[in-house]
């Protein structure tokens, strides 16, 4: 009776989110060997120094739901300054937290050390973002900070146990993303937490409570106090999560896509924009779940293509020369977009190459396919040659005739160039270009 009384009791503090639950492995399912070692050795070095460490956040979330980690943290009771002294290879990182980066050959562990909840004294903006907070806590404060259940795991790789104070395990099963605490609070405390909840959704195959959903439409303007930077590394995760078009799915139908990335809205809206773009993401789902390589500037330059192609448009239409125009209309994108997103100067490089070789698609006979081919860019500028006639806004034909140029025989491409197109005006150039600088322009070879 009174046994069956405790487990009612105890049951509701676990679902009120006030209660420890102490999951052993075989109710959480993780074996040992699945936990990366240098996170193993992590919570082993700082255990044997006598300290509390568990993998957290994340990875143990994943490791529950059969997907493999991307990365590790780990939460210990130890200070910075304490984990620094227990691992040689490893240095304190000051950015908003504080934390510990330790190093085991090519992995690196995040250290963090148990947050201290919010009080008056949290230092807040006037929409109530949180600015600051390096206060250290207890675990029961640090899982209470986290943003969602299923985030606020603890495992513990010498007992195997996983320690879970917000019911989030339960809530992984059921498949549901459920806030700790009220989820307007949080959203105005860190409104990043929106896009959160729409890329861990889509990446786990997670239904939103309705607690979460409802306020995003709302609140979605909330987003606009977060810094730029901030905002481009989460949008970064979220087109390169391996789940891109689910996730922009789920932005739109909740009302998020607007203001996010600068643009991407009006492209989305233009019909041809909308395709292009699905289907570069597409493509980018694909190869981040087959483990291949991405690229930002590859990524970047489909997304802003359509802006540019409406630039170039408006720029000929004024008479100005076609590759020139194009030039300047990629220059005009593109520094529209630095004002607000962080491009490095090596992406925005990249990205100007695959733009700026579209053109030369268009030329197929004389001499310039076969420097064409030659190109170290040429590849990503099929690529993205690919897309374009996929989407409808070149020839199927001319992607074909590409696909087998680069391939084919001497004598069959010999065969397969265009006849030339007759007699040209020629512009006499003096000076002469500077030899063998770098690339080509598109304008070359005709
Ligand atoms: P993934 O690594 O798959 O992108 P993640 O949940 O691990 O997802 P991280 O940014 O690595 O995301 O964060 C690690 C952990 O830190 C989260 O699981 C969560 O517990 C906590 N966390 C991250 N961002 C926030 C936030 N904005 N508010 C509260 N807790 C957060
Ligand atoms: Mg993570």
């Amino acid at each position: 009776m009174i046994r069956k009384l405790l487990r009612r009791v105890f049951r509701r503090n676990a679902t009120a989110g006030t209660g420890l639950t102490t999951i052993p492995r075989s109710r959480h399912g993780i074996r040992r060997e699945q936990v990366s070692p240098a996170a193993r050795r992590t919570c082993e070095g700082l255990q044997q120094a006598g300290f509390k460490a568990y993998v957290v956040g994340g990875a143990v979330r994943d490791l529950i739901a059969g997907i493999k980690p991307k990365d590790y943290d780990v939460a210990t009771d130890a200070t910075p300054d304490q984990v620094r002294n227990v691992f040689r290879r490893s240095r304190i990182i000051g950015r908003r937290f504080q934390i510990v980066h330790v190093m085991f050959g090519a992995e690196t562990i995040e250290v963090s050390t148990f947050r201290a909840a919010h009080n008056e004294d949290t230092l807040k903006d006037a929409h109530g973002r949180v600015l600051r907070d390096n206060d250290w806590g207890s675990i029961e404060e640090d899982a209470a900070r986290r943003d969602f259940t299923v985030n606020a795991l603890y495992y513990d790789p010498h007992t195997e146990a996983v320690l879970d104070y917000h019911n989030g395990v339960a809530d992984l099963k059921q498949k549901t993303l459920r806030m700790i605490g009220e989820p307007r609070a949080r959203y105005r405390e860190d409104p990043v937490r929106m896009l959160r909840a729409v890329r861990l959704s889509a990446k786990l195959g997670l239904t939103l409570d309705p607690a979460v959903r409802a306020p995003i439409r709302e609140m979605a303007d909330l987003m606009e106090n977060v810094p730029a930077a901030r905002l481009f590394d989460e949008m970064l995760k979220l087109l390169f999560s391996g789940h891109a078009v689910e996730c922009l799915k789920r932005l739109r139908s909740d009302g998020l896509h607007h203001g996010l990335l600068p643009l991407l809205d009006v492209i989305l809206e233009q019909p041809l924009g909308e395709k292009f773009v699905m289907l570069a993401l597409a493509n980018t789902d694909e190869r981040v779940r087959a483990g291949k390589a991405t690229s930002p500037g590859f990524l970047f330059a489909t997304l802003l293509w359509h802006e540019v192609l409406a630039n170039w448009e408006a720029r000929k239409k004024a008479k100005q020369l076609s590759i020139p125009a194009l030039y300047d209309a990629m220059d005009e994108v593109l520094q529209v977009q630095a004002e607000k997103l962080a491009i490095t100067r090596r992406i925005a490089g990249d990205i100007k190459d695959i733009w700026s070789l579209q053109p030369r698609f268009d030329k197929r006979s004389g001499k310039s396919p076969l420097r064409l081919l030659e190109q170290p860019r040429f590849r990503a500028g099929y690529d993205f040659l690919l897309l374009r006639a996929a989407s409808g806004e070149t020839e199927q034909e001319l992607a074909d005739w590409w696909t087998e140029f680069q391939d084919a025989s001497h004598e069959r491409r010999e065969e397969m160039l265009l006849p030339d197109a007759g007699p040209k005006k020629r512009r006499r150039r003096s000076p002469r270009k500077k030899p063998g600088g770098g690339g080509e322009s598109p304008g070359e070879g005709s």
